[in-house]
C-alpha cells in the first residue's frame, strides 16, 4: 500500500511557457532539523501537522526530500532595485515547490527561501540564515493577525549549514506560503524584453488567478491595473496605520496579488517619526515610513509600462488610459488612509475637518517623540467627557501640553458623535494594537535563537498572533526599548 501524498499539489505556474523559470531541486543540506511549524497555516492549507512534525516534513522543507506531485521551479522576475533597473534577478535563493488549493479554496504557493542555488543566483550563495528567517516569520504572522494581506510562514527549518555573512551565521530555510509570487518585476523581466506574447500570458494566468473578475469585462488588462492599483493602495494604507515601514519597496518585492512580500530588513516604528528608515542600506531614505505611498505609485507606473501594449489604441491612447488608472491610486489612498485613521481616533461618520484633526494629532505625536502603537491605543483609554482621563496618554508626549491642546479640539469633535462612548472605545480598540512585533522583541528572539533558544520567539509569536486583546501578562510586550535596547538597523 501506499501512504496518500503529504500534499495535493497543483502546479499551474509550472505549466507556463518554460522561459517563466527554471526547473531546478533545491539543494539538499546537511542536516534538516525542523525549528517551528505553524500548525493554524497548516490546518488552513489542509496539511497534515502530524505528519509533517516529523524527520520526513523537516527533510521537505529542507529541500532534501521532494515531496510526491511537486515541480520545483525558480521563477524569473527582474525588478527596479532604488529606481535603478536590473533586467535578470529571479528566484536567486527560493524554489517554488508547488501550490495547494487551501480550505477557502484559495490558491497558494509554497515556497522555500534559502534553498539554494538557482540560474537566477548570480554571486549569492542561495541561502537564507535564522536572523532574517525568524524576522519574516514573525513579521508575516502579525501582519496576518492585524489583518493586512501578507505572505505567512508555514515552517522554518535549520539547515545544520554556516552561511557566511558579515559574520557566521546558522543557515536556516523559511518555508513561505503566498497567494501568488508573480511581482510587478516579472511583468517588467518579459516587457523589457520585447516579449509582449510572454506579457499577455503573464496576465491572463493572474487575471485567472488572483483577478477573475476582470476577464468579464471589456478592457480586462485595464481593469487588471486598476485591481492592482486599488490593491497596492490599500496595502500601503494599512502599513502606514500600523506604523510598519517595508523597508525595500524595489520593483521586484512587490506582489500582483497585493499581499506584503519579502520582509526582509522590515519593521514597526516605536517612537513616531514620518522619516524613519530601519534598512541599513537605505542610506538615503527611499523608503522612510512617508515615502511608501510615493514610492507605490512609482512603482505601478512600472507596472503600467509593461501592460501598455495590451492596454488597446495606439500608443496615446495606451498611455491615456495606464495614466488614468494610475490617477485612481491617489483617491484610493486617500480613502483608506483617511478613513482609517478616522477610526483610529475614534471618529465614527466623516465630518470637513477629521483629515486635519488626525494630521494635527500625528504632528504633535512626531514632535514629541511619542510612541506610535501606544499613544492610539492609549487613547482608546480615554473617555469623551472626563479630561482626567487622559494620564495614559499625555505622558507619551514629551511635553503633555501638546496632547491637551490637540485633546480640546478631539473633544468637541467627539461631542458631535451621538453613540455611546463605550461603542467609541470598542470601536477604537478594533484598530489600534496593543502589540506590535517591536525590533528589540524581534532582535532579543532572534539572538536566542541563535543560542539555540526559542522560547522567546514562541513567546512574542503568542503575544502578536492577537494584537488587539490586552493581556497584563502581556503588559511587557507594550514598552518600548530602553535606550539600551533600541535597535536601529536591521539587515536582510
Ligand atoms: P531581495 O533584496 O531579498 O528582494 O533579493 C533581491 C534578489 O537577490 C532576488 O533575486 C533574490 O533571489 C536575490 N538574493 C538575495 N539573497 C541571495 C542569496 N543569498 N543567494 C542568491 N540570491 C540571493
Ligand atoms: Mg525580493
Ligand atoms: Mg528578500
Amino acid at each position: 500500500t501506499t501512504a496518500a501524498p503529504l500534499f495535493a499539489f497543483d502546479n499551474s505556474y509550472a505549466r507556463l511557457p518554460e522561459h517563466f523559470y527554471a526547473r531546478v531541486p533545491p539543494t539538499p543540506v546537511a542536516e534538516p532539523g525542523l525549528l517551528r511549524l505553524n500548525r493554524p497555516l497548516a490546518e488552513q492549507l489542509g496539511l497534515d501537522a502530524d505528519a509533517l512534525s516529523t524527520p520526513t516534513g523537516a527533510a521537505i522543507f529542507a529541500g532534501n526530500l521532494i515531496p510526491e506531485g511537486a515541480d520545483p521551479i525558480a521563477m524569473a522576475y527582474a525588478g527596479h532595485q532604488y529606481a535603478q533597473f536590473v533586467p535578470s534577478l529571479g528566484d536567486g535563493r527560493a524554489i517554488l515547490l508547488g501550490e495547494l488549493i487551501d480550505r477557502n479554496g484559495v490558491r497558494r504557493d509554497l515556497h522555500l527561501k534559502g534553498a539554494g542555488r538557482t540560474p537566477f543566483s548570480r554571486s549569492g550563495d542561495g541561502r537564507a540564515v535564522l536572523g532574517p528567517v525568524l524576522r519574516e516569520y514573525v513579521l508575516g504572522e502579525a501582519m496576518a493577525a492585524l489583518g493586512i494581506p501578507t505572505t505567512r510562514a508555514l515552517a522554518m527549518v535549520a539547515t545544520g549549514e554556516e552561511v557566511y555573512r558579515e559574520r557566521i551565521e546558522s543557515g536556516a530555510v523559511l518555508v513561505r506560503v503566498a497567494a501568488g509570487h508573480v511581482r510587478v518585476g516579472t511583468f517588467e523581466y518579459f516587457a523589457r524584453r520585447g516579449n509582449s506574447e510572454a506579457v499577455k500570458a503573464l496576465a491572463d494566468y493572474v487575471i485567472q488567478r488572483h483577478y477573475p473578475d476582470c476577464a468579464e469585462t471589456e478592457q480586462p488588462y485595464q481593469a487588471l491595473l486598476e485591481q492592482v492599483v486599488k490593491r497596492q493602495a490599500e496595502l500601503i494604507a494599512q502599513w502606514m496605520l500600523v506604523g510598519f515601514i517595508h523597508g525595500v519597496m524595489n520593483t521586484d518585492n512587490v506582489a500582483i496579488s497585493g499581499e506584503t512580500i519579502d520582509y526582509g530588513p522590515c519593521a514597526f516604528m516605536d517612537a513616531f517619526h514620518p522619516q524613519t528608515v530601519y534598512s541599513s542600506i537605505d542610506r538615503f531614505g527611499r523608503y522612510a515610513w512617508d515615502q511608501q505611498p510615493r514610492i507605490g505609485y512609482w512603482n505601478l507606473t512600472q507596472l503600467a509600462n509593461c501592460l501598455l501594449p495590451l492596454l488597446g489604441g495606439d500608443e496615446d491612447e495606451a498611455k491615456q488610459t495606464a495614466r488614468n488608472a494610475l490617477d485612481t491610486y491617489g483617491k484610493a489612498f486617500e480613502t483608506h488612509y483617511y478613513g482609517g485613521l478616522r477610526t483610529k481616533i475614534g471618529l465614527l461618520d466623516e465630518r470637513a475637518g477629521d483629515d486635519d484633526l488626525a494630521l494635527d494629532l500625528l504632528g504633535r505625536m512626531a514632535a514629541q517623540q511619542a510612541d506610535f502603537t501606544n499613544t492610539f491605543r492609549a487613547l482608546c483609554e480615554v473617555d469623551a467627557d472626563d479630561p482626567a482621563t487622559d494620564a495614559s496618554v499625555r505622558r507619551l508626549f514629551a511635553a503633555p501640553a501638546a496632547f491637551d491642546q490637540w485633546a480640546l479640539q478631539w473633544r468637541e469633535r467627539l461631542a458631535t458623535q451621538t453613540q455611546p462612548d463605550s461603542e467609541r472605545q470598542a470601536a477604537m480598540r478594533a484598530v489600534n494594537p496593543a502589540y506590535i512585533p517591536r525590533n528589540h522583541r524581534v532582535q532579543q528572539a532572534i539572538d536566542a535563537a541563535n543560542n539555540g533558544d526559542l522560547e522567546p520567539l514562541d513567546r512574542l509569536l503568542e503575544v502578536v498572533s492577537q494584537p488587539y486583546e490586552e493581556h497584563p501578562a502581556r503588559a511587557e510586550y507594550r514598552q518600548p526599548p530602553r535606550p539600551d535596547e533600541v535597535v536601529e538597523r536591521t539587515f536582510c
